[in-house]
């Protein structure tokens, strides 16, 4: 997943990030994030200003709305495991207290997010958090996938416990945007089961809450990135990113700081695929 450092900056920090979106109804996405920009090249303030209008909308979204969606989908785990693998829903991007607990279970576990948003002019990069570790298997299992089952079922993180379902807005495949509320539409599962509305209504309540987190979370991390290089008089050049970029892909080390619990967390890391 390291491996994964491209000069790719998305908008945000997606949980489950992935390649395609060919949604087939307004409000349901198949796959996530396609929102890729040179996030870097946007003022920060004018980041936090974006995700914060964007955690406003969030909060007004009504829950009514997104709990009888979820009804209506009617959604089934199938146990196939696909949605556990890169090769399905890319990397798993973690919250902060799913770091705390990963920490007790396996610390190997973690690493640093792929897309790192900044590039120092010495070279060090910059990533919002953390993610979670894949196997070198043909698919990328997840670091705690066995014979097709979870090992930590009952510790799994925020988004393991809220997908497929999401409520973030992207673009679809024209490029209009609109709220996305569940990821991999007939790729997975099994749809039209009953679910009862206090169900929908629990979904709904997390789902609000893992995308405020996500939002938040991200918005700290630029405040602190503000801070921080004013502070050590550093600045982001793309230059120096996109050229440290190519020296890891040929399998040099690259230093990257990892915003973690309202601090940075200093990891050297090696392309290992
Ligand atoms: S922690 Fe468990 S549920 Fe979450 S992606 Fe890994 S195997 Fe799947």
């Amino acid at each position: 997943m390291v491996g994964e450092l491209v000069k790719k900056v998305k908008i945000r920090n997606l949980h489950f990030h992935s390649k395609k979106i060919t949604s087939q109804k307004s409000h349901i996405a198949h796959h996530e994030s396609v929102a890729v920009i040179i996030v870097s090249l946007v003022p920060i303030p004018f980041q936090i200003i974006a995700l914060t209008q964007e955690r406003n909308s969030l909060f007004e979204y009504p829950i009514d709305r997104l709990a009888s969606i979820i009804g209506e989908l009617g959604f089934r785990c199938t146990n196939c495991a696909r949605c556990c693998t890169h090769a399905f829903n890319g990397h798993v991007f973690l919250l902060d207290h799913d770091v705390a607990t990963i920490k007790t279970i396996d610390p190997q576990a973690l690493e640093p997010a792929p897309y790192p948003e900044f590039c120092d002019q010495n070279g060090i990069f910059y990533v919002s958090g953390y993610a979670l570790r894949t196997k070198d298997d043909t698919v990328g299992s997840c670091w705690f996938l066995e014979n097709g089952r979870c090992r930590i079922y009952d510790q799994r993180f925020s988004i393991c416990r809220i997908y497929p379902y999401m409520l973030h807005r992207e673009p679809d495949e024209r490029g209009k945007v609109d709220w996305r509320q569940l990821s991999g539409l007939n790729e997975h599962g099994d749809y039209h089961h009953d679910i009862t509305m206090e169900e929908c209504l629990s979904l709904a309540h997390q789902v609000k809450e893992f995308e405020n987190a996500i939002l938040s979370q991200e918005i700290s991390f630029l405040e602190l990135i503000q801070d921080y290089f004013v502070t050590h008089h550093l600045r982001h050049v793309q230059k120096v990113y996109d050229d440290r970029m190519k020296r890891f892909k040929k399998g040099e080390a690259v230093n990257v700081m990892v915003y973690c619990a309202g601090g940075l967390v200093e990891h050297q890391l090696v392309r290992h695929d």
